[in-house]
């Protein structure tokens, strides 16, 4: 049985669903105290979807007041594991339990397509809640090996009270990226979403009451990231903030940080990312397969995209030409068809960046060979995908994060070279190798600064291994994985003296 609806069906539930607008302080969904609201736009059609509670600093400072009280009071920090791990299991129940409803939601929001939020995004999110869920009561600490005189165990507490500052393109993953180990760790957490996508983070915020989560321990702050970002990075009751987006607000929270209480601050920042394929690829139908999906996935708005095709000369004609042939099978147009593999790209700003780096790399001297030309439909933002060649590493098509369905190839003579081109940036979050030969393969993935290096295959890994970048793309922590549990805890030495004072000497 299909887990997807047809079009129609995805449209009559758009039509019906009760939009979410107020932010959810001490479990209750409220107007903002200023009674401000912001604008949310579908970029699908341009046209307005929402009014959402623009919070600002009482709004940030009610809720931080109410996670610390829930911190301290012990109801989630120091509720048993298994109960923890019970409720957070119950929260997947329930937003698997509405699924389709919070799918169209984050479609509506985002301009994604939801073949992709119901395949991919939802159920991630799903198994990384789970995952997490499951690691509250299976994580031991441990006991130093100090001697006979002394127990000396070193353990893990929650950090206390955590502000999870959100990016808009996987609006549902990356939160789920977030509260899972924040939750299961035991933190009273406060999430910001990015101002174009709050709507289904404020849903989950509602569905986490219903599961039994303490209203104090998951709070959602609406609003815009100069103020409420700006407030949840100074504030000084904030024991840490862990956040998604670029470099640019990423240094931003770096600098919170110093001004305020030196709060503890994660990093997961952008990518400019090389896919390299060697002259002794495999199979390049395969490889053309996945280096489609590596650019053109979620329209390229993807820290981890392969934006980047790095390929020896001796192979990239034949490569051409099968990615040509491969993304005629990703069709770009209303979101909320399923037959769509592109959807709109999340706001107006976004797009007249995009179309603005396309035309850079055309007076840059690259030669489209695919795309480069918006797609008229109302007042949406459709962007074709968009492939470039003869691109030169010094170009800004290949130096900047486009955030956009482009590609840049360019071509290289052989694999120092391929290395070499692959390092030339400032990021390192992912990168992807094809070669048949397993020595060189690994040989390379060790030479490339990235966090995540796949071979023969893109993507970035699964909720065991973790994520997160060198150089600009990151900072502090990773996400995902058992690595993640480090990120919302704090290490504590417990020193117990056991001498006996009736046998043993002092030490004097
Ligand atoms: P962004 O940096 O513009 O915004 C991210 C968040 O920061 C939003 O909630 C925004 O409201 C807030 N913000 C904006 N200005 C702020 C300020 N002055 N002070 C405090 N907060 C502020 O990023 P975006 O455009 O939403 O997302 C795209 C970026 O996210 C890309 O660079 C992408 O690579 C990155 N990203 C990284 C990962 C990863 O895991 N490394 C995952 C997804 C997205």
């Amino acid at each position: 049985m299909s887990l997807l609806l047809t079009r129609d069906e995805y449209e009559s539930l758009a039509s019906a669903i009760a939009l979410p607008s107020g932010a959810v302080i001490a479990g209750r969904a409220c107007p903002s105290l200023s009674g401000a609201t912001f604008e949310t736009i579908n970029p699908a059609t341009g046209k307005l979807l929402n009014r959402i509670a623009a919070c600002a600093k009482a709004d940030v400072d009610l809720a931080v007041g109410k996670a610390r009280e829930t911190f301290e009071a012990g109801t989630w920090s120091r509720r048993h594991p298994t109960q923890r791990k019970k409720a957070m299991i119950e929260l997947a129940k329930l937003i698997r339990r509405n699924q389709h409803e919070l799918a169209v939601i984050e479609s509506l929001e985002s301009g994604k397509p939801i073949y992709d939020i119901e395949t991919i995004d939802i159920p991630e999110a799903l198994n990384c809640i789970e995952w997490h869920a499951e690691t509250a009561d299976k994580i031991y600490d441990q006991v130093a090996p100090s001697g006979d005189d002394a127990v000396a165990m070193i353990v893990r507490e929650p950090v206390g009270v955590v502000g999870c500052v959100l990016p808009w393109n996987f609006p549902i993953l990356m939160l789920a990226w977030k509260l899972g180990p924040a939750l299961a760790a035991g933190n009273s957490v406060i999430v910001k979403p990015a101002e174009q996508t709050s709507m289904t983070t404020l849903r989950i915020a509602e569905l986490a009451r219903e599961a039994g989560i303490p209203g104090g321990a998951f709070q959602v702050v609406t609003g815009l990231g100069e103020s409420v970002g700006r407030e949840i990075g100074l504030h000084p009751d904030i024991d840490m903030v862990s956040f998604t987006g670029s470099t640019e607000v990423g240094r931003l929270f770096l600098e919170y940080s110093a001004k305020s209480n030196l709060k503890r601050v994660v990093l997961e920042c952008g990518g400019k990312n090389p896919c390299i394929v060697l002259d002794d690829a495999e199979d390049l139908d395969v490889v053309a397969a996945h280096a489609t999906q590596a650019v053109f996935w979620n329209m390229g708005e993807n820290c981890s995209s392969n934006s980047r095709l790095i390929v020896d000369k001796a192979v990239k004609d034949a490569l051409v030409e099968r990615l040509l042939h491969k993304v005629q099978a990703w069709p770009t147009g209303n979101p909320l068809d399923p037959v769509n593999r592109l959807g709109a790209i999340v706001s107006k700003e976004q797009y007249d960046r995009i179309l603005g780096y396309i035309r850079k790399g055309k007076a840059e001297g690259a030669r489209i060979v695919l795309g480069g030309d918006p797609i008229a439909s109302g007042d949406g933002y459709f962007i074709a995908p968009t492939i470039f060649d003869s691109v030169r590493p010094e170009m800004s098509i290949a130096r900047d994060e486009i955030f956009g369905p482009v590609l840049s190839i360019i071509t290289v003579a052989n694999a120092e070279e391929a290395v070499k081109v692959a390092n030339d940036t400032s990021y390192g979050l992912t990168a992807s190798i094809f070669t048949a030969n397993a020595r060189r393969a690994h040989r390379m993935a060790r030479a490339i600064r990235a966090g995540t290096v796949t071979v023969n295959c893109y993507g970035e890994g699964d909720v065991t291994t973790p994520f997160g970048g060198y150089k600009t793309s990151g900072f502090g922590g990773r996400d995902k994985s058992i690595h993640a549990h480090d990120q919302y805890t704090e290490m504590k030495t417990i020193w117990l003296d056991v001498r006996d004072p009736a046998v043993d000497v002092t030490t004097d």
